[in-house]
């Protein structure tokens, strides 16, 4: 079976963004796929946060994903930091890597901008070494990702194709490695629809977890109230009629795009069912829907944390699961790297 691996930080409520762009994607995908869904904690000590809320978020984030589908019969759900592969071979992976590469990356410039000096770790321009880390270590065939993460997967790429060769070669094979081949180079799979969901209060911007208003985002376990509420001052614009496409109407191109997805229809079905629509016809219309499809992960959410030995349980097991896997490969990485091995 071919492997996926994807994951969310828990920085903070999972949105909507994030469920579109990456954990509604994996459910279709545990039933012909090898699976590895985590909660990405390491990663989100990245920039400044606050130590009371990162445990609890991190549940809350593995709730989500059972309570949207996750099925741990076939999928392996646990906690990054529970598996120390990933740092490791995060160390290993530094020394391969240009610090050119990482000064590239559009997040670590748009995140450390936002932050100002004092509070950019170092962390915040290594976060990608970490995520090839993530996917790297479980020789992952695909990772579904929303758009925001392809510009750190090709860096996962190259550095997958960089160690390969660095340590890959004739060398390795002698010690009786499979020469070449430390690491699969992984393809990121990006959703056709829901890649990049916008902000509420711009059409422009991403729907960020990290984002000061919480206006911005409809979050998965909003209440009903505060979803209308949030939909209803959302940002929209005067023309007549509903469009996708039209680059003067970001914010009607991302409602219609949530719209879409969320009733699971196709984009010409909600371009004719939209076109002569006012907003304030729409806006019922959206509303509805997202609490139609909101609720019921929302009371699954509620049972799952209401029974916490259930949640331990489910995330020892995938956390046996992984290091398993992740093992084997920093050993390997170990050896083709020369390291005198206990
Ligand atoms: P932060 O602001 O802390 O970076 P985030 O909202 O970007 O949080 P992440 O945990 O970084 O969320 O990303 C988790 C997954 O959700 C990734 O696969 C990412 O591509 C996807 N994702 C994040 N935001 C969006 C969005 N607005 N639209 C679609 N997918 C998204
Ligand atoms: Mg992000």
């Amino acid at each position: 079976k071919k492997r996926i691996v994807s994951g969310v930080q828990p920085t903070g409520t999972i949105h909507l963004g994030n469920y579109l762009g990456a954990i509604k994607n994996w459910i279709p995908l545990q039933n012909s796929y090898d699976t590895f869904f985590f909660i990405v904690d390491l990663h989100a000590i990245t920039l400044p946060y606050d130590t009371q809320q990162l445990s609890r978020a991190t549940k809350d984030t593995a709730a989500i994903y059972l309570a949207s589908g996750v099925d741990t019969s076939k999928a392996s759900v646990f906690v990054q930091s529970h598996v120390r592969a990933h740092v490791e071979l995060m160390w290993l992976l530094s020394s391969a890597t240009p610090i050119g590469w990482l000064n590239r990356m559009i997040q670590f410039k748009e995140k450390s901008r936002k932050a100002g000096d004092e509070n950019v770790g170092v962390a915040l321009l290594t976060y990608p070494v970490l995520m090839a880390s993530d996917i790297l270590l479980y020789q992952s065939d695909f990772v579904p990702v929303g758009e925001d993460q392809k510009q750190h997967l090709e860096l996962t790429r190259e550095l997958a194709e960089r160690v390969n060769y660095l340590f890959g070669g004739r060398k390795w094979k002698k010690l009786g490695g499979r020469g070449g081949a430390i690491f699969k180079v992984p393809e990121p799979l990006i959703p056709p629809a829901g890649a990049r969901v916008m902000s509420l209060t711009d059409g422009l911007s991403k729907m960020s977890k990290s984002a000061p208003s919480d206006q911005s985002r409809i979050n998965l376990l909003d209440p009903k109230d505060v979803i209308a509420n949030k939909i209803k001052r959302c940002k929209t614009d005067s023309f007549s009629g509903l469009e996708f496409d039209n680059p003067d109407r970001p914010e009607c191109h991302n409602l219609l795009s949530i719209y879409q997805v969320i009733t699971d229809r196709t984009k010409q079905e909600v371009a004719h069912e939209c076109q002569d629509l006012s907003w304030g016809t729409f806006k019922p219309l959206l509303t509805e829907a997202l609490i139609a499809h909101l609720h019921p992960i929302q009371v699954r959410h509620n049972e799952i944390m209401a029974d916490p030995a259930y949640l331990d349980r489910v995330l020892a097991e995938g956390a046996r699961k992984a290091a398993d896997i992740a093992d084997v490969t920093l050993n390997n990485l170990y050896q083709a790297m020369g390291f005198l091995r206990r």
